[in-house]
């Protein structure tokens, strides 16, 4: 056997969930609960499996440090092609990308740097997170965010804030200086004001852009992106954070799948980190989040295939349009979406490899 089809037998999910599989069907006896393997068998599988963890485990020795980042999904056909647009969020996804990374090289959690990305570009106007934000029917700005922490399931989250500067921030203080998950509307308000996080007027959240969608809200194809990140440190830490200004002219305090951990946002150090974008309603209903950990977890499956069968099977383009980012903690990357674009980032830094390997996109093609 070659070496290489000795890796494509061991990537095979039916074997790696059942390596018994490897062995002949001579070293099984038939119990009366079922077959099992006999003792000597047993005694060979244990040795097959100890010749075996080198490979199993050979991407987390390789994976020093990595982060994927989105900047929303949706019908971005006309935004890749736009010459001023395109340049834009191109370099916004580079900044975010090095603002990751200056924390991650040089050992610093993966949930900080998850705060500060997402920070960075709640701040940016180009999103559709903090300012930037998308308008309610009203021509309000109501914002969502969650952040949650792989290493001990930890997650903070606040919805339908309207005078925080920075709603991821609020979020992570919720995760960090409360005993509970999820705070919304005026209390969460109160809860950021006291820990001392900068509260600005509604009207902050305003930009030309979304001015003019104030203006004209039937302009459903004016858009910005919501914001994700997640983040594989040093240490074999996850962390996941999405924000968002929600769907455009949603109505009656909605409340979309961002802030909901499991749905749009979530990370398990023993699985995967994964933040969501698009029709938030399908990402509740499919707990997206949880649902992709899930697979990796129990059905053994590799982050890329549960995170493209619950794209392009469980959701679709009419009904859950959107997409998400996902890492698993061994540092293997998923970026799948099921509208025409998602603004999305990542970088893989290889153990002793001079430089991380970074890639970017908007439509189906990365750079
Ligand atoms: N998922 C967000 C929401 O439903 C919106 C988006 O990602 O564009 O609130």
């Amino acid at each position: 056997m070659t070496q290489r089809n000795f890796i494509s037998i061991l990537a095979d999910a039916s074997v790696r969930s059942n390596p018994a599989a490897l062995l002949p069907p001579a070293c099984f006896v038939l119990q009366r609960d079922g077959i099992r393997p006999s003792g000597s068998a047993t005694r060979r599988l244990l040795t097959i499996l100890l010749l075996l963890l080198p490979f199993l485990s050979s991407h987390a020795q390789n994976c020093e440090y990595a982060l994927v980042v989105h900047g929303g999904a949706g019908n971005l056909s006309a935004t890749e092609n736009d010459p001023v647009r395109a340049p834009l969020l191109y370099a916004a996804m580079d900044s975010a990308l090095h603002i990751g990374e200056r924390i991650l090289s040089g050992g610093g959690e993966a949930g900080e740097a998850v705060l500060a990305v997402v920070s960075y570009l709640e701040d940016n106007p180009l999103f559709n997170a903090g300012k930037g934000a998308t308008v309610t029917a009203e021509g309000a700005f109501e914002l969502d965010a969650a952040i949650m922490l792989g290493k001990d399931l930890s997650a903070g989250a606040v919805a339908g804030v309207k005078t925080i500067k920075n709603p991821i921030r609020a979020a992570y203080a919720v995760l960090t200086q409360s005993p509970h998950v999820l705070l919304s509307g005026e209390g969460a308000e109160h809860f950021a004001a006291g820990q001392g996080l900068e509260t600005v007027d509604n009207a902050y959240f305003a930009t030309p852009r979304t001015l003019e969608w104030i203006e004209q809200l039937k302009k459903e194809s004016g858009k910005n992106g919501t914001v994700g990140c997640v983040a594989l440190d040093k240490h074999g830490n996850l962390a996941a954070g999405t924000s968002t200004g929600g769907m455009l002219r949603k109505r009656w305090g909605r409340i979309g799948d961002a802030p909901i951990i499991g749905a749009g946002t979530y990370a398990d150090n023993n699985s995967c980190a994964v933040s969501c974008t698009g029709h938030g309603e399908y990402f509740i209903r499919h707990a997206v989040a949880f649902n992709l950990c899930a697979r990796y977890k129990y059905l053994h499956e590799p982050v890329g295939e549960a995170a493209d069968y619950i794209i392009h099977h469980e959701l679709n383009a009419n009904e859950g349009n959107g997409g998400l980012i996902a890492l698993d903690k061994d540092g293997n990357i998923a970026m799948p979406f099921n509208s025409t674009g998602m603004i999305r980032a990542s970088l893989y830094k290889e153990k002793n490899a001079p430089a991380s390997v970074r890639q970017t996109g908007i439509g189906k093609n990365l750079k």
